[in-house]
């Protein structure tokens, strides 16, 4: 496994790479989550490119860029394990520099949801992957649809901005209570790392409200902020039922719905959802 960190290096080591290469691209503190990506991009590319980067430009002013967990070594053995071919660990000096001032906007999609509470959040998110994606030139990517908007704004920004490469999506990885993988649950004491199942049993209780035919947006939205109520330590942000294409919140009936929620336990935000009526 070749480890890079200059650009030059990293379009060096890209050259011999064998086609289809598949990129799958991570902020580090690698967990099953990220590991699923991997083992997905191996059984269906040639060869494996992963890419760490804390990207500065998707943190707000008062989020947890500072705090955010880094383990490197860790990381490396992980990946290595997994026969990844090529690991990037750009810098964030390189990445951008003094004078940098270009920027990728999807406008609709990042307006809603995380986009609305986290100002400027997908605008780094949308740069920063087109410049991974510029830089690595992968045939085909690998999202998780743990940050199901952002895998969603990224399908958009591919095919607006006529990328050649395959997005794919992958499911939600998830320890045995239900608490969808973070690199931010190191975050909860013991005693929140209880509660915080609490997200997937709100989602779970709406999409079984939903299988049982249940199709008002309102009340399935009610569920979920019925169950999040039954956890004293959960702070919810919003709970949404919105069109999975736009991403706008529904209220009248629906077929389809992205469930989805930030909630805050103890001073960790966590996010989660879950697709219902999927065809
Ligand atoms: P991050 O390091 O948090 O930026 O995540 C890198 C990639 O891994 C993103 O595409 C995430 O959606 C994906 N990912 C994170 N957690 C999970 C999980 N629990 N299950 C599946 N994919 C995940």
């Amino acid at each position: 496994m070749k480890v890079v960190e200059g650009l030059a290096e990293l379009r060096e080591a890209r050259e011999s790479l064998t086609k289809p290469v598949g990129l799958v691209p991570t902020m580090g503190t690698l967990h099953e989550g990220h590991l699923s990506l991997v083992r997905r991009a191996k059984s269906e590319c040639a060869s494996v490119g992963v890419s760490i980067f804390v990207n500065p430009a998707q943190f707000g002013p008062t989020e947890d860029l500072d705090a955010y967990p880094m383990d490197l070594e860790r990381d490396l053995d992980l990946l290595a394990g997994e026969g990844v071919d090529l690991v990037w660990t750009p810098t964030a000096a390189e990445m951008y520099d003094s004078g940098y001032q270009t920027w990728v906007e999807v406008e609709e999609l990042a307006q809603y949801l995380e986009g609305e509470i986290r100002e400027g959040h997908f605008r780094g998110v949308a740069t920063v992957v087109t410049k991974l994606f510029n830089s690595f030139q992968p045939d085909r990517a690998y999202f998780g649809q743990k940050d199901a908007q952002q895998s969603i704004v990224i399908r958009r920004m591919v095919e607006d901005l006529n990328f050649p490469i395959e997005v794919i999506v992958c499911p939600t990885v998830r320890e045995a209570d239900g608490l969808a993988m973070s690199s931010r649950n190191s975050y909860l004491s013991p005693e929140e790392r209880r509660a915080a199942p609490v997200l997937y049993r709100a989602l779970l209780a709406a999409s079984q409200l939903f299988s049982t035919g249940e199709r008002e947006a309102d009340r399935l939205r009610a569920e979920m902020e019925t169950v999040l109520a039954t956890e004293p330590r959960a702070r919810p942000e919003y709970a949404s039922v919105a069109d999975p294409a736009t991403l706008e919140e529904q209220h009248g009936p629906i077929e389809q719905a992205l469930l989805s929620m930030a909630v805050f336990v103890g001073k960790t935000r966590l996010i989660d959802n879950l697709m219902v009526g999927d065809k």
